[in-house]
């Protein structure tokens, strides 16, 4: 790995270099989505971010075990630790199984990445599925006296880890703040301290998702599922945790005093966080419901959007910030992707027909092309900077477009290297693809209503030869038009 990559970690504050605990294999932790909803754009911003840096360590030659969890249990509404379960209460609104919407929606998130061109992880375990493991780590924190029972409840306790550990050091938060800060609720009398969280709730009544445990019959806190997962597949020490910067406060601080308070030691080495997208400067998500969907996106149904966006280009305006960075949605960012896009796919097929200057030795006048190789690479390596990489490939693509007009040469090492930058960099590691022909139904019926117009056409003029033509070979294709008074129209059989 002779790459140098840093990157920010959130717990120090600063860019750290990246040394694999155990090279070169790497395990990242990512939270993934609580599936009551169709996914927005807000969920394909640390899906496509936490790609990225799948996708690189991957291309450094890191064997990496990527996890992401999909949440389908305890994640409450509001994220509190009182009341009801978002998925049930999905589930009581249709009337279906609480399962059958975590199914649902997990289902149609994996299309919505997938089509997104993100990669699946290595693992995406339930937090339903993973029970025993959290009842476990419950037992574990009570073992080590940092938490306590009440009701058949237990909840962390946040004043006594205080006394020993910094809780509030990853999202910087102050204890004393918490305590003033948080607001009285219902049930918050069983908690000794403001500040303290469920790690196990016993069910009301009415709560449909349960399980017996030695407390209670209840349910996991939301926090507890990803403690219990991450150490479970990647160890109790591993690389890189990641999520959305939302997730700092309560959700990352408690996942990190949990570990402390059941292993005995943090579990991760490196923090990083994706920052939020942005409507009309305020954080696009389910809960405050300013959010588009993808489906919308991809079809361009939704009162904000003046168009549909292809999936690449919701992908490339992603990317085209920085992820610590906020990025902020508006038709002419996108319709503005969609350009920058477009030139880039345009100039690797210009790139493929391009013909090697002869009379210029091979070894010769590699330097800039080796220059921006090497920048696509710095870039990369200093935390991720996917903006900084697009700026060095548009500069490819000037070299490119100005060889095809004739005012650049470039040699057959120079056209080489050129491929390899845009294969690798555009294809592999920021994951891009020309989405030319992947909608078929599209192309096809736009040949068959130009095949129709010649058709009328001819009919008009009393083209028997050329009518009857192609009514036979569309025959034989299995293709049948039907004539109407409103036009011809085909049926493919
Ligand atoms: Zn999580």
């Amino acid at each position: 790995m002779e790459n140098q990559l840093y990157i920010h970690n959130t717990l120090s504050r600063k860019k750290e270099l990246f040394e694999a605990i155990n090279p070169p294999f790497a395990g990242m932790y990512v939270c993934g989505p609580t599936v009551y909803g169709d996914p927005h754009l807000g969920h394909a911003r640390p899906a496509i971010t936490f790609d990225l840096v799948f996708r690189y360590l991957q291309h450094l030659g890191y064997r990496v075990r990527y996890v992401r969890n999909i949440t389908d249990v305890g994640h409450l509404v509001a994220d509190l630790d009182e009341g009801e379960d978002k998925i049930a209460v999905k589930a009581r609104l249709e009337q279906l199984e609480p399962m059958e919407i975590a199914q649902y929606y997990a289902d149609r998130y994996f299309i919505f990445m997938d089509s997104l061109n993100v990669k699946r992880p290595s693992i995406e375990p339930r937090a339903s599925g993973h029970m025993i493991e959290q009842i476990r780590m419950v037992q574990q924190i009570l073992d080590a006296g940092y938490a306590y029972e009440v009701n058949g409840s237990v909840y962390f306790d946040v004043e006594k880890y205080s006394k020993t550990f910094e809780y509030g050091k990853l999202s910087g938060r102050v204890l004393d703040d918490l305590m003033t800060n948080t607001r009285a609720l219902e049930g918050q009398d069983e908690k000794q301290h403001p500040a303290d969280f469920a790690l196990w709730k016993k069910a009301q009544p009415e709560h449909i998702m349960r399980w017996p445990s030695p407390w209670s019959e209840g349910f996991p806190g939301w926090h507890l599922e990803c403690s219990a997962m991450s150490t479970k597949y990647l160890g109790n020490y591993f690389d890189i945790h990641g999520g959305g910067m939302d997730l700092l406060f309560p959700h990352h601080e408690s996942e990190i005093a949990q570990c402390q308070a059941a292993i005995g030691h943090e579990s991760v080495k490196y923090w990083m966080h994706n920052n939020m997208v942005t409507i009309q400067g305020q954080k696009m998500g389910k809960s405050l419901g300013n959010f588009i969907t993808l489906d919308e996106f991809f079809t361009g149904k939704h009162r904000l959007l003046e168009q549909a966006y292809s999936p690449m280009t919701i992908r490339f305006f992603i990317l085209q910030a920085h992820y610590r960075s906020t990025l902020d949605f508006s038709n002419e960012a996108l319709q503005a992707a969609e350009r920058g896009l477009k030139k880039m796919l345009t100039a690797c097929e210009t790139l493929g027909r391009l013909v090697p200057a002869t009379d210029t030795p091979n070894t010769e006048g590699t330097g800039r092309i080796n220059a921006l190789k090497t920048g696509c690479y710095e870039a990369m390596n200093d935390d991720l900077n996917s903006p900084i990489l697009i700026a060095c490939l548009f500069e490819g693509v000037r070299i490119i477009n100005s060889a095809a007009d004739g005012k650049e040469r470039l040699n057959e090492a120079e056209l080489a290297m050129l491929k390899e930058i845009f294969n690798t960099f555009l294809f592999e590691i920021l994951g891009l693809k020309d989405e030319k022909g992947s909608d078929q139904h599209e192309t096809i019926d736009g040949l068959m209503q130009l095949i129709l117009s010649i058709r009328q056409k001819s009919r008009e003029t009393k083209d028997w030869g050329t009518s009857d033509q192609i009514r036979d070979t569309l025959q034989k294709l299995n293709i049948t038009v039907k004539d109407g008074k409103e036009g011809s129209t085909w049926e493919n059989l």
